[in-house]
């Protein structure tokens, strides 16, 4: 097998007949025949057991502002240690970081490092979590759950950054390790996960339920594409989905620009950006922001006296008045995590 160093025994895995394993972590649940990879292209049935390739072995290691992932409400202004590997069990054809997330097989790249140069990189630049980002993380799960353990032994949190589509087993590996999540939900329409990301929604709705359900810290993005996904009707139905599990969870809009292999297509406008933020405010959502426009100012007012509380310009924060994560005009507790 090559990349002999990175192997590593994967997690949540079955043996079927003839030497093929079943994969458990993503709800594809991949039957794997010896010597093949999974969707992702990064998990590999060497000889009848399910090896990660990408294990210590992160393609992009990068120190980001955690306003950047995106979470808004959990350590604002702070700085998230992001690391991503190559693959992905999704292929987004509107994919920013393609160039990596569908890297398969022997075209795997990185750079090996272990979870303790990582945890020393993030305490160095004073970052105050660890963030598995760039591609899906369930790809890269064992390297995930070894560095999220060693990350809460050195005081630092957990942020996972999703498109949802993992197992509720995978979920229970998960839970107390991760501290807060940013799950993408990027339609209300079946049609557009399998047309667009060889994906299902459902998973990802069962998965945004069970995070908010295990104590996750939860935040959830959509990027609004022209034409796919940006009907009035179909945004009502994400803002309608997400106040229906609590009000106070954070949505991220994000406009889309063309990249990949929807390079024809135009950039959402601004005034459907506005729209849909105006749409979500209607179904109640306390906190519904705009990602990727110009001179974005995002700012988290407190849902009981209106004060403004958090202002950000793009990704820096220029005030927060929070004190000990409340109002300190009325009192009122905002949702997300304050304090390391
Ligand atoms: S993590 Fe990869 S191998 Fe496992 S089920 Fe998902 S796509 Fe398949």
């Amino acid at each position: 097998m090559k990349l002999k160093n990175t192997i590593h025994r994967a997690v949540l895995w079955e043996s079927v007949l003839q030497k093929k394993v079943l994969c458990n972590a993503c709800s594809h649940r991949c039957t794997i025949a010896e010597g093949h990879y999974g969707i992702c292209g990064v998990r590999k049935n060497h000889e009848g057991i399910l090896y990660s390739t990408v294990y210590e072995f992160p393609i992009a290691i990068n120190v980001d502002p955690i306003e950047k992932k995106p979470l808004f409400h959990v350590l604002p202004g702070s700085k998230a240690l992001s690391i991503g590997t190559a693959g992905c069990n999704f292929t987004c054809a509107f994919c920013q970081n393609f160039d990596i997330s569908q890297l398969r097989g022997n075209a795997i790249r990185g750079q090996k490092t272990s979870v303790r140069q990582l945890l020393e990189t993030a305490i160095t630049n004073h970052c105050q979590s660890i963030a598995y980002t760039y591609n899906e993380p369930v790809v890269f799960l064992e390297f995930v759950l070894d560095t999220a353990t060693a990350a809460h032994q050195h005081g630092l949190k957990n942020i996972y950054v999703s498109n949802g589509f993992e197992t509720a087993e995978t979920l229970k590996l998960l839970e107390g390790k991760i501290d807060a999540m940013n799950i993408d939900l990027k339609a209300f329409r079946d049609d557009f996960y399998k047309k667009l990301c060889r994906g299902r929604l459902r998973p990802v709705l069962e998965t945004i339920k069970r995070a908010y359900e295990a104590g996750i810290e939860l935040e959830i993005t959509t990027l609004l594409i022209p034409g796919q996904n940006d009907s009035d009707n179909e945004i009502r139905e994400i803002a309608r989905f997400i106040a229906s599990i609590d009000r106070e969870i954070p949505w991220h809009i994000s406009r889309f620009f063309p990249t990949y292999r929807m390079q024809s297509s135009h950039p959402t406008p601004v005034a459907k950006m506005e729209q849909a933020q105006a749409i979500g405010k209607q179904e109640g959502l306390q906190y519904v922001y705009l990602g990727n426009i110009p001179h974005e100012q995002n700012t988290s007012s407190c849902p009981q006296c209106g004060l403004q509380l958090i202002v950000r310009n793009a990704y820096q924060v220029s005030q927060n008045i929070l004190e000990l994560g409340k109002c300190p005009r009325c009192g009122y507790r905002i949702k997300g995590i304050f304090k390391t």
